[in-house]
């Protein structure tokens, strides 16, 4: 039999008590592993659902291209990358990516990072001294707010998307204004005519993380800034992620060649990490040839959302104000949502709940995911499904 091994009822860290509070407060998260590819279905326990919780919008994950090129690359240059960039994990292939994204997005110059959670916290981590100013959208992702609360900068956040209340709290060339292309959790977006006005007005830096625009919106899937008409060149750091629509995994920092100068000697996360594999780089840049061309999975993604919206609210559920693939159904409670997040298992769909810390207290909500990848029919199985939950009284608001 395995011993006990050493728990935590004795020693510095109470984790029983933490794990204990989180389960009574309906906030225990667990790992439910899937089994076979990414797609519009998932199986799980060997019961096939159909998938509404990925980030995969254009159904690039499971794409026959993308996976030859992911292949060729391990044929040609290993499985990984043996070394961080500044040794020898640095390729051609790499290289290549960086010219790839910089000449789509109009960036002088690109940097590769295994993921976006580190990007984010590198580049806030090279720039921000004590002497320094951040200025955050309350809703910013966990990688943003967490580093900026523990740098020696001083941070503040602003309401959701107010402009009116980051004006007031601006102050002339004191430091760096950071906000989402699209909000991860309500799928609506940042304004950033607005935005990229009050920076240049205030002296600022100011840097966009589009993990969820870059593929999905816009001429070309350029993103955010594209989509709502803003030149790269009037904002100053852009980040963006390879394992949402472009269906891979990693990350990039893009900006002036000064910029990326700067991180390749001050981003920690970029100098003592090794590198991504090289497969993994040419499987990105077969990714973004695809999304540069998918202007028909795009249509179909946006014929998909507004027959999910459509229908939803014919039902009677409170939808947010997104016109993206991230459609959050606001529930209430976490216990609610867990409730009908159960429902519509059984219903063989899969729709995660979102409890708070990951979005407010109260505000506990469905994020339903639309892909490319889905059919209309799918889209009518899960109005389906809603309309049963709803008919139970599975509704908050109804
Ligand atoms: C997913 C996400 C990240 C993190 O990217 P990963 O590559 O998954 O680590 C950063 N910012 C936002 C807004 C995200 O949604």
């Amino acid at each position: 039999m395995k011993s006990a091994h050493v728990t935590a009822h004795y020693g510095p860290f109470p984790l029983s008590e933490a794990l204990a509070t989180r389960a009574q407060q309906d906030l225990l998260r667990r790992r439910v592993p899937t089994e076979g590819p990414t797609g519009p279905r998932l199986w799980v326990d060997r019961r096939a659902y159909l998938n509404f919780s990925a980030n995969d919008y254009l159904g690039l994950a499971g794409d026959e291209a993308i996976k030859a090129a992911l292949v060729a690359g391990v044929e040609q240059y290993g499985a990984g990358a043996g070394a961080s960039p500044l040794v020898t994990g640095y390729s051609r292939a790499h290289q290549r990516l960086e010219e790839t994204i910089a000449e789509w997005l109009g960036l002088e110059a690109v940097l590769l990072f295994n993921c976006g959670f580190s990007a984010n916290q590198a580049v806030l981590g090279a720039l921000l001294g004590k002497e320094h100013l951040l200025w955050q959208d309350r809703l910013n992702h966990a990688s943003l707010q967490e580093m900026g609360s523990r740098l020696p900068c001083k941070m503040r956040r602003f309401a959701h998307n107010d402009m009116a209340a980051l004006a007031r709290q601006l102050e002339p060339g004191r430091g760096l204004i950071v906000s989402e292309g699209v909000f991860s959790m309500d799928g609506d977006q940042g304004p950033w005519p607005e935005l990229a006005r009050l920076a240049a007005q205030s002296h600022n830096w100011l840097m966009i993380d589009d993990a969820h625009g870059l593929g999905v919106l816009g001429p070309e899937g350029r993103g955010t800034l594209a989509a709502q008409g803003v030149s790269p060149d009037s904002v100053h750091i852009q980040m963006g992620t390879f394992g949402k629509a472009l269906g891979v995994a990693g990350a990039f920092v893009g900006g002036s060649r000064e910029l990326v100068d700067y991180l390749v000697n001050f981003a920690r996360h970029y100098v003592y990490s090794t590198h991504m594999p090289a497969a993994q780089a040419l499987a990105v840049s077969e990714s973004i040839a695809l999304v540069r061309g998918a202007d028909e999975r795009r249509a179909h993604l946006n014929h998909l959302i507004a027959r999910f919206r459509q229908g939803a609210e014919q039902l009677g559920w409170t939808l947010g104000a997104s016109q993206t693939p991230i459609q959050p159904l606001l529930v209430g409670e976490s216990r609610a949502a867990l409730a009908l997040s159960e429902r519509l298992r059984e219903a063989g769909l899969w729709v995660g709940a979102i409890r708070p810390p990951t979005v407010p207290a109260g505000t506990a909500r469905l994020r339903i995911t639309l892909s490319a990848a889905h059919q209309e029919a799918h889209i009518d199985r899960l109005l389906d499904g809603l309309g049963l939950a709803s008919n139970e009284g599975g509704q908050a608001h109804g």
